[in-house]
């Protein structure tokens, strides 16, 4: 496995949208892999293929399920081709940073719970149900395959005093 380079702002990729995944080969398998130790390293909750400058649509997240249990360990998703197909009316406002924006955070309202639905990264279909942060991770790393920013929905964005934890 290799720690791969986060790619940052203005870099044309992350505005770009990304490609569906068609072949579940070995480039895929080390791929994610990769995204993997590279959002462990960084440290980081999330990561999408365009911020390691690959634009294909696949996402790595690692966050407990439930985080309002504080004994939850966190756990790792791996979506390929992820879709939200459910976002419940209530919305929540958080504050956001990201590892391909530096130096930044923003307050983001985002759908409190949502439904993903995608593939593994053997092809075979998955469905997860999310709600509170791990909704919000998501939420993020799916605008990344669209190519938008948090900075592009947040109602302000300011730099912060401290280092933020939990990017994505
Ligand atoms: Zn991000």
């Amino acid at each position: 496995m290799t720690i791969r380079t986060i790619v940052t702002v203005p870099e044309a990729i992350l505005r770009r949208k990304a490609q569906p995944v068609t072949k579940f080969d070995e480039k895929l398998q080390t791929l994610i892999d990769d995204m993997v130790e590279t959002m462990r390293a960084a440290p980081g909750v999330g990561l999408a293929a365009p911020q390691v400058a690959v634009s294909q649509q696949v996402i790595v997240v690692e966050y407990p399920l439930d985080d309002e249990d504080e004994e939850a360990k966190p756990k790792l998703f791996v979506v390929v081709n992820p879709q939200i197909v459910k976002t419940s009316p209530e919305t929540v406002n958080g504050i956001e940073g990201c590892l391909s924006v530096p130096d930044l955070v923003g307050e983001v309202e985002r759908a409190e719970e949502i439904t993903v639905k995608g593939q593994n990264r053997r092809g075979q279909p998955v469905r997860i149900k999310a709600r509170g942060w791990l909704a919000r991770i998501f939420q993020h790393e799916i605008d990344h395959l669209n190519g938008v920013l948090f900075t592009d929905r947040a109602t302000r964005v300011w730099k912060p005093e401290e280092p933020v934890e939990d990017n994505v």
